[in-house]
């Protein structure tokens, strides 16, 4: 019959989707929209990096190559890994794929059997969830509350876990919240995980976008212990301002390498060819422009925070990572607009556009449904004229 699969059905359609197309409409009706949503730098990618792309085309670096990368990018990534993170890993640990997203669904495509449980911390980015599904997996999430910093205790852990976990997911820097786990938080961590005898999946895209005095740890890094079940997931989209190029990686241990590799040999081959020259460059090239836009990230964070502590019925705890500011509008949503109480983060979203010209991201998606994503990814004029306009509406209710 012509029926179609139930799995990937079951797949939520990003409500986040909504909000784009409607700021994409109005954009094309000539009007000013400011979009907090960017998932992405705004900066260009640097040109050292652009540069080493052109010349593999003129080079004819543009066949297949292996399919879970070359043996340069490898390499540059073990020596990213051992100095940045302090992990120890070889070339045959390594996979290059698609993006951070891709890197994912081929460690839960290789680690899961069916009804097999991962542990997702709330707030999550919207992803992990879905991933899982895809993988046969069950998503089992936890809540980490405003009081505890947006962050998971090892005691929520060592309680969700049941003889059907297979994995926690990790994701320090944290995507909506910009929290850090610290080392003392990682080694209780560490140790359920060692004790519950499961993997750590620790998503890590955000590492490099780390402000002030604080500082990213590897889980991994901590001991043999840990090391043996991390599987470590990064990539160039966010640190290098290279999301166009999908080039994401793993380090793990050299059996999940190699499943993850023949997994990725018959579904998409090797990563783009350019792109693994461009990202060879990023990471053995100067790093100067990765300062330079941390610079500029932390000067918006700073403003956007002042701002958002001199507004009514918002607050958010300041972000020491990535480039987001969660939000919390639980009194906002009480507040009446046009006669109705405004109620979910859906409908302020969908105020703040249509009646305001500002994109946010409600995140329902991401488990929180009292809270709104705020991305600074834009320029400080454009996050003046967006705040000035959040502002007028809180004033106003
Ligand atoms: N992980 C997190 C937490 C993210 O926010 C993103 C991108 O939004 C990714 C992974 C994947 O990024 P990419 O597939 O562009 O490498």
């Amino acid at each position: 019959s012509l029926t179609l699969s139930k799995k990937a059905q079951a797949v939520k359609p990003s409500s986040t989707l909504a909000i784009t197309a409607r700021a994409k409409e109005l954009k094309l009706q000539g009007i000013d929209v400011v979009g907090f949503g960017a998932g992405e730098p705004d900066f260009n990618t640097p040109d050292n990096i652009n540069e080493a792309a052109i010349k593999a085309i003129h080079d004819g670096f543009t066949k297949y190559t292996p399919a879970s990368g070359t043996i340069e990018l490898k390499e540059a990534i073990c020596k990213k890994f051992k100095i940045f993170n302090k992990l120890n890993y070889s070339s045959d640990q390594i996979v290059i794929s698609n993006g951070g997203k891709h890197s994912l669904t081929n460690i839960f495509e290789a680690i899961l059997n069916p009804g097999d449980e991962v542990i997702i911390p709330a707030p999550f980015w919207l992803s992990y969830p879905e991933i899982v599904k895809l993988a046969d997996g069950v998503p089992v999430i936890i809540r980490a509350d405003k009081s505890q910093n947006y962050k998971v205790t090892a005691e929520q852990i060592a309680a969700a876990c049941t003889d059907k976990t297979k994995a926690f997911i990790l994701n320090s820097p944290c995507n909506p919240t910009g929290m850090i786990y610290t080392k003392e938080e990682l080694e209780s961590i560490a140790n359920v995980i060692i004790e519950k005898d499961i993997y750590v999946i620790s998503d890590e895209i955000y590492e490099y976008l780390v402000y002030g005095d604080n500082e990213h740890i590897s889980i991994g890094s901590l001991n043999e212990e840990i090391y043996k079940r991390t599987i470590t997931c990064s990539g160039l989209s966010k640190s290098y301002s290279m999301t166009g190029w999908r080039i994401g990686y793993t380090g793990s241990s050299k059996e999940i390498a190699k499943l993850m590799g023949s997994i990725q040999s018959h579904q998409t081959s090797n990563p783009n060819s350019i792109a693994q020259k461009a990202a060879t460059e990023a990471l053995n090239g100067p790093q100067e422009t990765v300062h330079i836009m941390n610079m500029e990230f932390n000067n918006r964070r700073e403003y956007m925070m002042k701002r958002i502590d001199a507004m009514p019925y918002v607050d958010a705890i300041t972000p020491l990572g990535a480039f987001y500011l969660f939000v919390d509008t639980t009194e906002v949503l009480k507040k009446e607009y046009k006669g109705k109480t405004i109620e979910t983060t859906a409908r302020l979203a969908e105020i703040l556009i249509d009646d305001y010209n500002v994109a946010v991201v409600p995140c329902g998606d991401f488990g929180f449904d009292d809270h709104i994503r705020l991305s600074y990814a834009i320029s400080i004029e454009q996050i003046e004229k967006g705040l000035d306009r959040i502002e007028k509406l809180l004033k106003a209710l």
